[in-house]
């Protein structure tokens, strides 16, 4: 894809009168030498992998080799089974969905890494979750992961997507930001409205660590997906009532890449510092591994 920043999409987006989707499948049909429906199939795959995964989640409890994580989902269900989530049937679907998702992950079952494997959980329980309750066709779902993965792409074009280089603003955060514009592509936002969810999700983000509890992809992983999820629609709804971010996205994520340059690199995967070293952490270490 030829577009870097996100004010070349918006340009772009403009000069050719198509929205986000439009604008990116075409990029990608041409530039894989594929037809845009086929492009479309491709992606409607991925969705289809997300609503098996949360499937297979949603009725699993089996533990990580660790033994302290996968069944949160589980216990989660619990709760909804006697008792109405404070916020409604939407927010409980979204928080069990990401959970679902992301213990899937733990147990190294099939999930659509979006963008990354330790952040699989928040783009799909969002997507999926709000499909269901709003009766949005398939359609409607293709073109909000389309519109994810155009916003990820273009991000990684200044920041990795990687927790060792930028720490978690890099994966949770992106996703969150990635999730924000989807959404407010399905609930029939503008570009504008797009790229500030986007902005508003990302930037309060900024400094995210990562540093997980025993190298593992689990603590804090894993409660970081359903919390992030919300976040991103959060981000959804101020944007979609015109709330702007007074930062351009763009600069955004230059902040972004300033902010992983400048964090240690005992907070960016190597579990040197931060909730990796705390007591706790270092006797579930002892445990473990010995
Ligand atoms: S804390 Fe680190 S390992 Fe865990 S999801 Fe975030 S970036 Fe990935």
């Amino acid at each position: 894809m030829n577009i870097l920043t996100f004010d070349e999409l918006v340009e772009e987006c403009k000069k050719q009168e198509k929205n986000i989707y439009e604008l990116i499948q075409e990029i990608e049909a041409a530039d894989a030498d594929i037809s845009v429906e086929e492009v479309r199939a491709n992606v409607k795959l991925h969705i289809e992998t997300m609503k098996s995964t949360i499937e297979t989640g949603m009725k699993s409890s089996e533990k990580a080799i660790s033994q302290w994580c996968g069944d949160d989902c589980e216990k989660l269900q619990k709760r909804y089974a006697n008792n109405k989530a404070l916020l409604g049937i939407l927010f409980e679907k979204i928080i069990t969905y990401s959970l679902a998702t992301i213990e899937e992950n733990l147990r190294m079952g099939k999930v659509v890494a979006c963008p990354t494997a330790g952040s699989c959980g928040i783009v799909p329980s969002v997507i999926i979750a709000v499909a269901e309750e709003q009766n949005f066709d398939e359609d409607t779902q293709i073109d909000a992961l389309i519109t994810a993965g155009a916003i990820g792409a273009i991000i990684s074009n200044k920041v990795q997507l990687a927790g060792a280089v930028a720490g978690c603003q890099a994966e949770c955060g992106v996703a969150a930001a990635m999730c924000a514009g989807a959404l407010t592509q399905m609930l029939g936002g503008n570009i504008t409205q797009i790229l500030n969810a986007v902005a508003l999700a990302m930037k309060n983000l900024l400094g995210l660590t990562c540093d997980p509890v025993c190298g593992l992809v689990e603590v804090p992983c894993i409660k970081r997906n359903p919390i992030l999820a919300i976040h991103a629609v959060t981000s959804s709804e101020l944007a979609l009532a015109g709330i702007e971010s007074k930062i351009p996205l763009d600069e955004v994520i230059d902040a972004v890449r300033q902010t992983g340059q400048l964090m240690s690199p005992m907070l960016k995967e190597s579990s040197l510092a931060g909730l990796a070293t705390t007591k706790t952490a270092l006797k579930l270490k002892e445990k473990i591994f010995g």
